[in-house]
């Protein structure tokens, strides 16, 4: 019998890490996201910190931040910050000053935040916008504020995922790529260099959402039934760094499962 030739993706190496946005906050105890990541069977997280109103003071519940630390785990801003205008970005400096006090991983490594950036005009006055605030914000090296791309909007110009790639260039700041984001952005998700991201969004892209119609919708559809074929996951796994992690943004513990499989499982 001939010997098949394909490599599953987590047979390589170097794994990526497959991590889980997942439901019921890390406070609660009878059902909480670590349960669920485990049991879905996710290595790391994203969590989104607080609530979007939090002042970012407060010290976050300890024995929590003790148990998340067992953890691989990466951060979400909870809200946007309009980095143009100056008490939202005061507000932006705000929590990564508290992320900084509360939120390193004690092993010393690297913690990637993800941002939505709200700024909208020409590409030059975007780029310009992003690459002041993080000056501004100015992260220490512990902390790679990585802003998201975003599935756009009809009415006002926001940063393509070309202008956040040139921010990059400029000042350092990171990427989040958000493949449904791009998809109903109207770019192509398959043309796309993927080495130059630090975190994935890897959503599946709803049959039901056009290409640049601009809906973000991504959390309840698998990878399996949407838009994105095997040549693409192929695509994003050939041109990624394998050390940067894949976050599955969805709402409900079956689909995650089974998202999860479907990408050990994917044959190279
Ligand atoms: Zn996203």
């Amino acid at each position: 019998m001939d010997q098949q030739k394909t490599t599953k993706i987590m047979e390589i190496n170097q794994t990526p890490m497959i991590g889980c946005h997942v439901g019921g906050g890390i406070w609660k105890e009878d059902y909480n996201a670590i349960l669920s990541l485990t049991m879905v069977g996710g290595t790391l997280f994203q969590v989104f910190p607080c609530q979007a109103q939090g002042h970012f003071t407060k010290a976050p519940e300890k024995r929590y931040l003790t148990l998340l630390k067992e953890f691989k785990y990466i951060l979400h801003a909870p809200l946007c910050f309009s980095l143009g205008k100056f008490p939202s970005l005061q507000r932006f400096k705000n929590f990564i000053q508290w992320i900084n006090q509360y939120w390193l991983p004690e092993d010393g490594s690297q913690l990637k935040v993800v941002v939505h950036p709200l700024v909208y005009g020409p590409s030059v006055e975007i780029i310009n916008t992003l690459v002041k605030a993080y000056q501004y914000i100015n992260p220490s090296e512990r902390i790679k504020i990585c802003f998201e791309n975003e599935s756009g909007s009809a009415k006002k110009r926001t940063p393509t995922i070309d202008d956040l790639f040139r921010a990059k260039e400029i000042c350092g700041s990171g990427i989040c790529i958000d493949t449904e984001h791009l998809y109903a952005a109207g770019h192509n998700p398959e043309n796309i260099n993927y080495s130059k991201a630090d975190v994935i969004h890897l959503n599946s892209i709803p049959n039901y959402v056009k290409f640049a119609g601009h809906l973000d919708r991504h959390s309840y559809t698998r990878l399996s039934d949407s838009k994105i074929g095997s040549n693409f996951i192929k695509h994003i796994f050939e041109s990624m760094n394998l050390k940067t992690p894949i976050i599955l943004e969805r709402r409900d513990n079956d689909i995650l499962m089974d998202d999860v499989n479907f990408l050990r499982d994917f044959e190279l």
